[in-house]
Parts: C-alpha cells; structure tokens; sequence
C-alpha cells in the first residue's frame, strides 16, 4: 500500500499536525518539532500527543517521521557548534521517541572550509557519541543535493559514515528525489540502476523514508530547489525538471512499498499548498 503524506506543521501539536495530514487525505505525514532553523522547542508535554496518536489510529494515518532542525551540523570543525549539534541530536532523539515516531531524519552536515575526509570522520564520531543501544528511532542520514560542502551528496559519502558506525543497526537512509537527482543520479530514466549502486554500497534494506519531489533544476546542477510533481512552466514555483511520470512510476516501485513517501514540494503562497492535489495524482 502506498504510504503518503507531506510535512505539516507542529504548531498546534501532534494533534493538530494529523488533522492537517488528514485534510490532504495523507496516512502518514513528517514533522519538525520546532522551526527547521533554530532550536527554540515547545515543550513535549503542549504537543498533545496522545489526542494526535488516538486521531491517527482512527484515522489510518502511521509511521510518521521528524526532520531535525538544519542548524545540526555534525561535520563542523568547530566545536561550539559540533557541541550543539550533538546536544540537540540527543534531544530530537527524545523527542523523536517521545513522539511516538519510528524515524528521525538528519541532514549529514557540511565540511565548510575542511575535506569530506574530514566531515565523514567528524559526523561518525559526532554519532557514535550520541547514538546508544537504548536509542529507539531510527537515525535516517539524506541523501543532499551537494550545494556547498554538503556531505551525502553521493551514496559513497552516506557509505563511509555507516562504516565508521559502530551501531549500524540505529541508522537508515531518506532517499529525497530532488537531491539525488541534483546531485547527479538518474531517477528519471534508470531508477532501478540507481537502486543496484545503492543497494552494492550501503544496502536497500538500509532504505527507510523517501521524500518525493520534483526539482526545478536539471540533473547535476547541485541547487537543492524543489519543485511541484510534474509542474510546468504556468506553476508560480516554476517548472519540474524531474517530471511526473517518472515520480509516479518511483513511488510504485516496489522498493517504496509500505515506506513513508513525504512531499516537501513548495507551496505556491502563504495559504495555499498542492498536498492534496500531488497525493491523489501520485496515488493514481
Ligand atoms: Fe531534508
Ligand atoms: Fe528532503
Ligand atoms: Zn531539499
């Protein structure tokens, strides 16, 4: 069964963020605990937690997933920031568990003015710290787009971190279909030899949680700038480059069966999103 639904907002807690998944006619759905870019978090107990669970039950709606914050990076060579990194790792994980969610979602980090060589040591040794046999989500690193310094831009990347693991069991992989694809993978015409790579450096059983976007950019350009499924050109947000048909054959690929599908596709203003309209094309 298809597994679909889109990031929604935590603000009126977890209650609120299923009855959002829910208008979207979502059965799973991923949020952040607080705003992506900072570290200001509503305390655990206001997230109405078990209101969100008993709508979600009711609702079908399961296996949701949290997006820690960008401003974690675990590759940064300084220490104050790897400190609050790890720091609030730890707490996301809690919250992630607390929450009642399988899967929590990091972004690698950036090497900034060092290596990759350096980013990849510094994150497995940043996780080796944080994760513990007690931890209980799945830790899932993205596959990026590769803007910057970004680390996981390639399958290779995300493989050299999970080797200096040593509790490989805690960590999983988010597939994003823009990133992948700006960083140079075809999706569009060789999705299955895309997989074969994956699956011969890291594994597909380490596959957890796609998101599923178009990409306004064409493939390799290393932008990281989403696009709505399938748009053209009269979409205020601009064109997909990845396009529909190849984004509908990618969520009914059996490698995404039963695997939460997250949209994080643009809205196209401040009231108004596409969820609805790109679950029900998606789902066929
Ligand atoms: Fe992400
Ligand atoms: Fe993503
Ligand atoms: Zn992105």
């Amino acid at each position: 069964m298809l597994k679909i639904g889109s990031h929604v907002s935590i603000r009126g807690g977890l209650i609120e963020a299923a009855k959002e998944a829910y208008s979207y006619v979502a059965n799973t759905f991923m949020i952040y605990t607080g705003a992506p870019q900072n570290t200001r978090r509503t305390p655990i107990e206001n997230l109405k937690i078990e209101e969100g669970h008993t709508f979600m039950e009711a609702h079908g709606i399961s296996d949701i997933v949290v997006h820690a914050p960008y401003i974690i990076n675990l590759a940064s060579y300084k220490e104050d920031i790897y400190q609050l990194g790890k720091d609030f790792l730890r707490l996301e994980l809690e919250r992630t568990t607390l929450l009642g969610a399988n899967y929590l979602v990091l972004h690698p980090g950036s090497f900034t003015d060092k290596t990759s060589k350096y980013g990849i040591e510094r994150i497995a040794s940043a996780l080796n710290e944080v994760l513990s046999e007690t931890t209980v989500p799945l830790l899932c690193l993205e596959t990026m787009a590769g803007k910057g310094s970004e680390i996981g831009r390639s399958f290779k990347e995300l493989k050299d971190i999970l080797d200096l693991v040593d509790l490989k069991a805690k960590i999983g992989i988010c597939f994003d279909t823009c990133h992948t694809h700006d960083s140079g993978y075809d999706i569009i015409y060789h999705f299955d030899n895309v997989l074969e790579e994956f699956d011969h450096l890291i594994g597909l059983d380490k596959l957890k949680v796609f998101h599923i976007n178009g990409s306004l950019n064409a493939i390799g350009t290393k932008k990281d700038r989403h696009a709505n499924i399938g748009a053209n050109e009269s979409n205020p947000r601009g064109q997909d480059f990845i396009g529909a048909e190849a984004l509908y054959n990618i969520v009914h690929h059996p490698i995404t069966d039963n695997k939460p599908l997250i949209l994080e596709t643009p809205w196209l203003d401040t009231k108004t999103n596409l969820y609805k309209e790109e679950i029900a094309f998606l789902r066929g």
